[in-house]
């Protein structure tokens, strides 16, 4: 068992088993006290349930009194100066309990009589189910050791929450069932262990008292703490153990009515209650079971609302993180350009054609940013998702428009820009298509030097365009080609600023459009980048 998790008693159920226990204590000490006085004051009734029935013995009402006096004291809370006293007072209490029911057994064993059984009151010879007056059942006896030795070590636990007391209490349970199933079937052995002396039906009543009372002192400790547990386990276990003990003790009666009634003799009584036990035990798992059935489903259907509140949390925050690099990095290259063209104008004065000219430019940049904001948003939803919205556009012009824009940091660099198709190349595009182009033309401006040529094609096969970048610049290693798509894999180069998000934003609109992008070297030095874009 996980000790780092544990599933809490239910506060409202250890404090009425406590409160129950208490009751209980006070119980024994009426129940004990009564028939005591029933000795002293010689009525009968009071010691015994009818003149048929073996009487309890004032012995066994003194133990009775003690245990439950015992008993209560062990929850009465007094303060820290009185606490020791209590103690001490509990445990003279416990051990003159266990005393009696040893000098008792001892009696039985070694055949003495110790004068301890006429001690308190006087029995005359030749009383019901009897044969040393005054003495009580050697089953008594030992209950007596048992509760005496529980009460004794209620607190007591070892290391893995072990509580002796419990079993020590247990034992006295078992002999209570005994006697108690003895008594409804009528099975003289298992109440009448000595052959001398019965236990009586109202000791069999008080030591079944006494059971619960020690269990229920401290109802969240040792195995109590399944039971009062509020875990599913601890919920089916206390219905087991109520519906089912007190359900199958019901049916014993319920059968013994029959022979009761003189409906059907002993026998018929016995396997009526087998099999009446059987099924009764057999539709209690089902139910059992079922209920656990239902709990599973319903953490089966919490678990999955939690990885499913998770993954979307997670996806969230991913979405946005995504939006922010695509939004920074690629802000990055039309901000430019209006900031180059508005300074161009500013400081150069130019013609009022060459002034439009940059003006143009400005808002197409200015549009661009729009759009690539608004298709970002897009493309970040999109990035598990398997296709973009598309429609008919024209790669060719695609490619000028994007070039234009391109054109203030190609006359910075005096790139030499080759743009060799003509004609149209029609295709079923996403519009985020341009930042394929304007990706890789970018890189290819950004990694050749100052006067280089850059040359740009659109080849038609018969299913899709082939796109290629060629520059003669610096080049790409093989070594880095494997990993230059992945987000943020940049490889270093002198003075040259990125972001490393540019060919991963390529790649994955590529894929998205069903296509394929690869580099490979320009034998003349520099790179080729290579597009494949179905037509439709
Ligand atoms: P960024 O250019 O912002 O660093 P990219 O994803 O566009 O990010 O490129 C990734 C890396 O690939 C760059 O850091 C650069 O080293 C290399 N690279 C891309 N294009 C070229 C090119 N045309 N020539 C040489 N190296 C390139």
């Amino acid at each position: 068992m996980n000790d780092a998790v544990v599933i809490s008693s239910s506060p409202r159920l250890v404090e009425g088993l406590k409160a129950l226990s208490r009751l209980a204590a006070l119980v024994l000490i009426l129940g004990g006290g009564i028939v005591l006085a029933g000795w002293w004051f010689d009525i009968p009734a009071l010691k015994s349930v009818s003149a048929t029935y073996s009487s309890m013995k004032a012995n066994a009402a003194l133990g009775f009194v003690l245990s439950g006096l015992a008993l209560w004291l062990a929850q009465f809370e007094v303060g820290a100066e009185a606490e020791a006293f209590k103690r001490n007072l509990v445990r003279l209490i416990c051990w003159l309990v266990v005393l009696l029911g040893a000098l008792t057994l001892a009696e039985y064993f070694f055949q003495w009589d110790l004068g301890i059984d006429q001690l308190l009151c006087r029995e005359a010879p030749g009383a019901v189910d009897t044969l040393s007056p005054g003495r009580m059942a050697a089953n008594s006896a030992v209950c007596f050791c048992l509760v005496g030795l529980a009460i004794l070590c209620l607190d007591l636990e070892d290391k893995n929450g072990r509580r002796p007391a419990q079993y020590l209490i247990m034992a006295v349970g078992f002999i209570v069932l005994l006697s108690l199933v003895g008594y409804l079937f009528h099975v003289e052995a298992f109440y009448d262990l000595s052959k001398y002396s019965k236990m009586a039906l109202h000791t069999v009543a008080l030591f079944a008292v006494s059971f619960f009372a020690v269990l229920f002192a401290r109802p969240d400790r040792g195995l109590m703490a399944l039971v009062t547990s509020e875990s599913g386990a601890g919920e089916s276990l206390r219905r087991l153990l109520t519906v089912g003990c007190f359900g199958l003790l019901l049916l014993a009666l319920l059968s013994e009515l029959g022979v009761w009634l003189d409906y059907y003799d002993e026998a018929f009584r016995s396997s009526l209650f087998v099999v009446g036990a059987i099924i009764y035990v057999l539709v209690l798992l089902w139910l059992n079971a079922t209920q656990l059935y239902r709990r599973d489903v319903e953490h089966l259907q919490l678990d999955a609302a939690l990885v499913a509140a998770r993954d979307e949390a997670q996806s969230s925050s991913h979405l946005k993180e995504l939006l922010l690099d695509i939004l920074r990095h690629d802000l990055m290259s039309p901000a430019g350009v209006i900031k180059s063209s508005a300074a161009i104008v500013m400081m150069k004065e130019p013609d009022e054609a060459a002034r439009k000219e940059f003006l143009r430019l400005i808002v197409t940049s200015a549009d661009h940013i729009i759009d690539l904001i608004e298709n970002a948003k897009i493309y970040a939803r999109l990035e598990n998702a398997e296709s973009l919205p598309r429609e008919r556009a024209d790669l060719n012009e695609v490619l000028h428009q994007v070039a234009d824009e391109l054109n203030v940091v190609l006359l910075e660099h005096k790139i030499r820009l080759e743009l060799l198709p003509q004609g149209e190349r029609p295709a079923l595009v996403n519009q985020m298509v341009r930042d394929v182009f304007a990706n890789l033309l970018s890189n290819a401006i950004k990694y050749s030097p100052d006067g280089a040529r850059v040359e740009v094609n659109i080849l038609g096969t018969e299913r899709s365009w082939l796109i290629y970048v060629k520059d003669w610049g610096v080049g790409i290693a093989d070594a880095d080609k494997p990993t230059l798509f992945t987000r943020f894999k940049r490889v270093e180069k002198q003075g040259v600023k990125g972001t490393g998000l540019g060919l991963a934003i390529v790649k994955r609109i590529v894929e998205l459009h069903a296509g394929r992008v690869w580099i490979e070297n320009n034998p003349e030095g520099g790179s080729i980048f290579y597009v494949e874009i179905p037509k439709e």
